[in-house]
């Protein structure tokens, strides 16, 4: 691993040679969070965006293991992670006047969510050290995707998750044939519990905003769509936010492309918050010390960003800060509402957490920080499939049904008479509830 210089201490500035420390700044304990450092000299040496990144078969985060920090001859999990579809969402032209907007769908990982990207990262740094148990807190995604690549490699894990995650992620970890702890409290608790059970058996830990790497497997999405961009970084990116991770993780892979020279300009990050789990939208516009602010108790509808602590806060506020971003907040009301707008102008069911980032594009257009010849990248993060009575409640708030039919033509000829509008456009022409509006889809 000689392309990694250190690990750097953010708050102290301390430096550690790879392999010293496994995750925190011993001098500042569970707050000390530490970033990895590399030669890029050495790096471009090795590979360069035109060559060296594998062939175009090798469509997975993998073809930038270069760029990560790992042993690129470590052995791979078998499953498929990355490389997910960067799509043109040409229909907010009309809608939103919206030329160059694109969804990266991480909905399109193997276990559904971006989580895939850190947790294969986790199972790969696990086993260059010999840990034979990896363990994970979670609020449901990190600990699906620990759990289906360790399924991948039949590799024993311990997730802990609060006992309010979403039934389909719970399914996933026991399909997968995890050890699962579902912890009586908060995820910010489950967090917690981890840490100090993982510290008195050894296990390697997976959680986010304690482990260094994690952010490192999440930077591939910025890879990615540099990549897919044609080496173009947009001038905009938004995603939702909880622990942070994410967004540090996309400001660090446009970082690492930028000094590569493989990209001129990063992105701004504009980090999507929901209104009831919102430390660093508060932490941002108030000009907080997100170490000092004390947490908050998070409620939302999207499970996957509703943190009081956010564990990687210090990462996410640099991301935003250095990038020229924003953090924005949107109403569980807006978010819901995101989920079939999304679905109708893209194809893409998203959970409430990825339609976050899509209700936040609307949010930064109002507020004027997004522009609307700009190329703007949304993230979704997750698949709808993860949480359908969220994505039910959206389509009744949306006024969505299903008309009940008898099984004769009859009852269907009722229905379609009923709503005979030859000038209205596809799907609203069998739809007599629909509201207009911006919620209304495209
Ligand atoms: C984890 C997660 C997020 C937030 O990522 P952080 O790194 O915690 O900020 C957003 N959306 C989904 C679907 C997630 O699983
Ligand atoms: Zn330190």
């Amino acid at each position: 691993m000689k392309h990694v210089t250190h690990l750097e201490c953010l708050i102290c500035g301390r430096k550690y040679p790879p392999g010293e420390v496994d995750y925190v700044c011993p001098r500042h304990g569970n707050q000390g969070i530490l970033e990895v450092a590399y030669d890029y000299e050495r790096i471009r040496h090795r590979v360069n965006r035109s060559g060296g990144l594998g062939s175009n078969m090798d469509r997975s985060m993998w073809r930038y293991k270069h760029l990560m920090p790992m042993d690129p001859d470590s052995p791979l999990p078998p499953l498929q992670v990355g490389w997910t579809p960067l799509q043109p969402l040409t229909s907010l032209q009309d809608r939103m006047g919206l030329r160059n907007v694109f969804l990266k769908d991480d909905g399109r990982q193997p276990t559904a969510s971006f989580k895939d990207r850190a947790s294969a990262l986790a199972v790969v740094k696990a086993g260059e050290l010999g840990a034979e148990i990896i363990a994970t807190a979670s609020s449901g995604n990190a600990a699906a995707a620990l759990s289906g690549i360790c399924a991948s490699l039949q590799r024993a894990n311990l997730i802990f998750v609060p006992q309010s995650a979403p039934q389909a992620k719970i399914t996933q970890l026991l399909v997968y044939g995890s050890t699962v702890l579902l912890v009586e409290g908060s995820y910010d608790q489950a967090f917690d519990l981890c840490l100090q059970a993982a510290a008195e058996y050894g296990w390697y830990n997976r959680s986010t905003g304690f482990n260094p790497y994690m952010s490192e497997g999440k930077k591939t999405a910025a890879y990615e769509i540099c990549e897919q961009l044609n080496w173009q970084a947009p001038d905009a990116v938004l995603v939702s936010v909880g622990d942070g991770c994410i967004i540090g993780g996309l400001h660090k892979g446009f970082r690492d492309l930028k000094a590569l020279g493989w990209i001129q300009q990063i992105p701004r990050l504009i980090g999507v918050q929901a209104s009831g789990s919102d430390f660093l939208v508060q932490a941002w516009e108030n000009n907080e010390d997100v170490l000092a602010k004390p947490p908050l108790v998070a409620r939302t509808v999207a499970d996957s960003i509703s943190v009081g602590l956010p564990r990687d806060r210090i990462k996410a506020m640099a991301a935003v800060r250095q990038s020229g971003g924003a953090f924005i907040r949107v109403s569980d009301e807006r978010i819901l509402q995101a989920i079939p707008d999304l679905a109708r102008c893209s194809g893409v069911f998203a959970e409430p957490a990825g339609a976050a980032a899509f209700a936040g594009l609307g949010k930064a257009l109002e507020l004027g920080l997004v522009g609307k010849k700009e190329r703007i990248v949304v993230v979704n993060t997750g698949n709808g499939l993860k949480d359908i009575p969220s994505a039910m409640r959206a389509v009744e708030a949306a006024g969505g049904k299903a008309h009940r039919v008898e099984a004769g033509i009859e009852s269907v000829r009722r229905v379609v008479s009923r709503n005979d509008a030859k000038d209205a456009k596809a799907n609203d022409r069998f739809d007599d509830s629909r509201s207009g509006g911006v919620g209304s889809g495209c």
